[in-house]
């Protein structure tokens, strides 16, 4: 017998934990949650239902093999929805509740053990045979395997956000606490156009009816649209993926990608984007340092408006605020953010490099995923960067790992027994904060635990 730790009380640890659950194994699985309501995480712990989510009901789900399907789910839930449907992101939560809870009941059962740990993880140290993890609670575990699933870091302010603004109260970092707010601001002004702003405006919009919107990214792009039904599968997908894979580069790739939307253009070119998602991984395992940097710097800001869409009807809503004149979008660099509320907010807008200075009682970032372990304040991580134990990504995507997960230590070697999933593979990946990512990923990690697991047994008995 020994012991499996899972830390990070989001959907990502959530399917590893219920993944393991599901496994023939005696090992007891620690899940380490955190505070918050287990299996929410952030993405799923909002009550706004208006926060709806960017993939399909039919595509949504918790495990690889799965228990139950997300879609008929909800629909006993007794809500008149399609599977083709965008819905609220907290049934998803309510989902992965239930579904969590299942798997529990059935260890119960069969007498498989396990134990949830509402606390964070702060350390984990090497020991002979594995590793000991220490929890805020002053509980100290023995594991012979951990699993980091803590998702994206908080996010760090802008640099050009000064000490007094942030000081003020009225630069949010926090997108997602806005209900906290009581006072209603007269102008909000959203850093970053991507799904996150979306959802900021959409609650902002209800909340607030009177305040006056705006949001400002560096080149003003709001997500596409998911078309309300699923397009058909394009046209010649294997063999522009088989392209795509053969390009090594990213300007012939955008180029593959072009050619082939020029060649057929009655077909939605949202199917094709759609269809490259088996290939992403490879694709971006196959760039050089610098092609990543370079995508980085010239492609990234299309690729996330095109491959990470926004549902219909959270479109139609913010659409609907720009044509009222609720809502504004700039395509303009925030120089400064300044002041001790109302803050001034400098733009320099990207047509006319013209200056400007806003005024606005509230000032939400809403800048996307922050992967920058170097720069993080926490705990758990540093101590694993500070001792050597995982390294960071050198484009600040995460931390290093081989494609399975397993964590790279400072002298380039894989760490036994230390894996990670989700957005701290980016680096690695490049896509794997999604659901339909992250679910395949926790059915592959829970295997190769258990291999593991069984080889050092195997390794322990020739020994012995
Ligand atoms: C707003 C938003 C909307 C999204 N919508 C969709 C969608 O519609 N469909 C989709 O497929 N994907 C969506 N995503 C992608 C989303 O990232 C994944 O679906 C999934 O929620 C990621 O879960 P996670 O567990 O990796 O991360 P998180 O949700 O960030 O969870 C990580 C958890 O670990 C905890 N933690 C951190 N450190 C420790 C520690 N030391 N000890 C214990 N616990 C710790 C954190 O507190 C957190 O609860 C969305 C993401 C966001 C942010």
């Amino acid at each position: 017998m020994g012991h499996i730790a899972v830390i990070g009380g989001g959907a990502a640890g959530a399917a590893v934990f219920g993944a393991l659950l599901r496994r023939d194994d005696d090992a007891v699985v620690h899940w380490i949650t955190g505070r918050a309501t287990a299996g929410r995480g952030v993405a799923y712990a909002t009550n706004d239902d208006s926060h709806l989510l960017n993939v399909r009901a039919s595509s949504m789900g918790l495990y690889a093999d799965q228990d139950e399907d997300f879609a008929q789910h909800a629909l006993r839930g007794g809500t008149n929805i399609r599977s083709t449907d965008f819905l609220p992101r907290r049934i998803f939560g309510d989902f992965i509740e239930a579904q969590v809870r299942k798997r529990m009941e059935a260890a119960e059962q069969s007498g498989r053990r396990y134990k949830v740990h509402a606390t964070e993880a702060m350390r984990i140290d090497p020991q002979v045979g594995g590793y000991d993890v220490l929890l805020a609670d002053g509980t100290a575990l023995h594991v012979e395997a951990i699993v980091l699933a803590i998702g994206a870091l908080a996010p760090r302010p802008l640099r050009t956000v000064s000490a007094d603004a942030l000081a003020s109260g009225a630069y949010e970092l926090d997108p997602w606490s806005l209900s906290q707010r009581s006072r209603a601001p007269r102008r909000l002004i959203v850093i970053g156009t991507g799904l996150t702003a979306v959802d900021t405006l959409l609650s902002a919009s209800t909340r607030w009816p009177d305040a006056e919107l705006m949001a400002v990214s560096r080149h003003g792009l709001l997500p596409f649209v998911h078309p309300v039904l699923p397009a058909s599968p394009f046209p010649r997908q294997a063999s522009i993926n088989a392209s795509l894979l053969a390009c090594g580069g990213t300007a012939p790739m955008l180029r593959e990608i072009r050619n082939a939307l020029r060649d057929t253009p009655d077909v939605d070119w949202r199917s094709l984007i759609d269809g490259m998602r088996p290939i992403n991984a490879s694709l971006w395992r196959g760039l050089t340092q610098s092609q990543r940097r370079q995508f980085l710097r010239h492609a990234r800001w299309i690729w996330e408006a095109s491959r990470h869409r926004v549902a219909p009807g959270s479109a139609d809503t913010i659409q609907q605020l720009r044509d009222e004149g609720r809502l504004q979008v700039h395509a303009a660099r925030v120089l400064g953010v300044d002041g001790h509320g109302p803050l001034d907010v400098t733009v320099r807008a990207r047509s006319s490099q013209v200056l400007t200075t806003l005024q606005a009682d509230l000032v939400v970032q809403a800048t996307g995923l922050d992967t920058a372990v170097a720069f993080t304040e926490h705990a758990l991580l540093s101590q694993l960067i500070q001792d050597g134990l995982a390294m960071a990504d050198p484009l600040q995507l995460g931390i290093s790992a081989c494609p399975d997960g397993r964590l790279i230590n400072k002298h380039g070697d894989v760490q036994p027994g230390l894996y990670a999933i989700g957005s701290l593979l980016r680096g690695n990946l490049w896509e794997c904060t999604a659901m339909p990512e992250i679910r395949a990923a926790a059915h592959a990690l829970a295997a190769t635990l258990i291999e593991d697991r069984a080889q050092t047994d195997v390794s322990s008995t020739a020994m012995a």
